[in-house]
């Protein structure tokens, strides 16, 4: 029988989270990771089961379902922090009770309520009480609320057109609305990692071996980062040099999203962003909140018009990127957006105060795949959220840095947006939080510090390496041999 058929067999599920890691077939050619309704064990192979999720109405009751992770010390995360590790469950979901296994992670609430999650019987196999892949997708994918066309974008003129004064008190009327809601946790979220992690982790467990995997990022980096801006109003098109000039400073270069409707741009002005290094991207059309949810033929035109208007400006040049404004998307949009653009940016890990929904995001500091895109998430905090609460500069501060050693720690992706609006970064204060951000990373030796495009570029390569036991040696099998990445294979051993 071909032994690859006979490998692939015992991995029925989980089959996300083995690409995640980039698992090698030999570490799971032994062991059986399968649905439990399938229960079938091979003749001494360790097993990880998986009890499929329950059949329910995924009616999303927010508030009413946020369980917090309580693990065994065996398999705490050394980047981990208990006090931010909650998932949200769909409502009516009910488990199996297996309190009489070994219990190695458990989910509880507020009202008392517990869950056995992780389990282990006295063979050593694993149990997963909830499929793992499930809850990661129903967190990746937003599953877990509804969103809502904002008030704004029925209003029949552009909202820009309002005052500065009265646009920025809007997400704080909204906070009032949605004080109660607190899932997911802002600016940490971390258990889309910490169950991507435990699943890596269960199989170390059943194998008793160090497990191979393939780094997240390219050149020994430990982390990667990216610095982005909305261009939303023409006073961010003339403050483009000034925050250019700062990165600079340190040798970085950014991502532009400029709007194709709504201000004047010219070639000359977009041909020298381009001399200095820097990526030219979409962010929609004229800023009216309305494009994620118009008829599918007008987005495409609105898309298709924006494209096009920075060809005709600059022939050569290939926009790759997209960001939605306000981050307001849709399925439709994002289906639409993928047939102009390789990569978006309209989806945060968490954020609050947003027009989407009180709290939203993909609860992931990875890139992954969607709807035909590679999404790169937002995970700093956006400069125009802190204007819309008027945070100090001194707890601005503290909360990029602290976002930031965090996502370097798990080694995720650091993705800031700022706008060089003048009713935003674009005046004294903007300038000087934002240069000793940019001081501070430029310390972070073990930062990938690159372009959004290079990024994603990197994602989809990686997508397609495999690892490969090679006369017992692992090696990277890659798409294309002639490619600029130094790869790394990296072992997770025990603790
Ligand atoms: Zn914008």
């Amino acid at each position: 029988m071909d032994l690859q058929f006979e490998k692939m067999k015992v991995i029925e599920a989980c089959k996300s989270l083995v690409e995640f890691w980039k698992i090698p077939m030999e570490h799971l050619c032994n062991i059986v990771i399968q649905n439990k309704k399938n229960l079938k064990k091979y003749k001494n192979s360790p097993a990880i089961f998986v009890n499929p999720f329950p059949t329910v109405e995924h009616k999303i009751e927010p508030g009413s379902q946020i369980f917090f992770i309580k693990l065994e010390k065996e398999l705490v995360p050394s980047w981990s922090n208990p006090r931010e590790s909650s998932v949200m469950l769909p409502t009516f979901a009910s488990f199996e009770n297996y309190w009489d296994d070994e219990i190695l992670c458990y989910l509880y609430n507020e009202e008392g309520s517990k869950i056995p999650f992780i389990l282990r019987d006295k063979e050593n196999n694993i149990l997963f009480n909830i499929d793992p892949e499930f809850l990661v997708n129903y967190h990746l994918y937003e599953n877990y609320f509804i969103p809502k066309i904002p008030l704004y974008a029925k209003i029949p003129f552009r909202y820009h057109l309002l005052p500065a004064f009265i646009r920025i008190r809007i997400p704080g009327l909204l906070q009032r609305r949605h004080s109660a809601i607190k899932f997911p946790p802002w600016p940490i979220v971390q258990h889309v990692e910490l169950i991507r992690y435990l699943f890596l982790k269960c199989i170390q467990l059943v194998t008793e071996k160090e497990l191979a995997y393939l780094d997240f990022w390219p050149f020994k980096r430990k982390f990667a980062a990216c610095l982005v801006h909305d261009v939303d109003t023409y006073s961010g098109v003339k403050n483009v040099s000034f925050l250019s000039k700062l990165e600079r400073a340190f040798g970085m270069k950014s991502s532009w999203y400029f709007l194709s409707k709504g201000y004047r741009l010219t070639p000359t002005f977009l041909e020298w962003i381009l001399r200095r290094g820097h990526e030219i991207c979409l962010h929609g059309y004229n800023h009216d909140g309305k494009l994620a949810f118009l008829k599918p033929k007008e987005i495409d035109r609105r898309i298709s018009y924006g494209i096009s208007r920075f060809k005709n400006f600059i022939p050569s040049v290939r926009i790759e990127g997209f960001r939605s404004p306000s981050h307001l998307r849709s399925t439709k949009l994002m289906k639409i957006v993928a047939k102009y653009v390789d990569y978006d940016m309209s989806i945060p890990d968490t954020e609050i105060l947003s027009q989407t929904a009180p709290r939203n995001g993909s609860c992931s500091i990875f890139p992954y795949f969607s709807n035909g895109l590679i999404t790169l998430p937002l995970t700093i905090p956006q400069d125009a959220l802190f204007r819309f609460l008027k945070t100090p500069r001194t707890q601005i501060l503290k909360i990029w840095k602290r976002k930031t050693d965090w996502i370097e720690k798990v080694g995720g992706l650091t993705s800031l947006n700022t706008h060089p609006d003048n009713h935003f970064s674009g005046n004294k204060e903007g300038y000087e939080v934002y240069s000793e951000y940019l001081a501070y990373l430029s310390k972070k030796e073990d930062a990938w510090v690159t372009l959004p495009k290079e990024i994603a570029r990197w994602w989809n390569f990686r997508y397609h390496c495999k690892i490969r036991n090679i006369n017992g040696d692992f090696r990277v099998n890659t798409p294309n041999r002639n490619h600029k990445y130094k790869l790394t294979i990296k072992y997770l051993r025990e603790n």
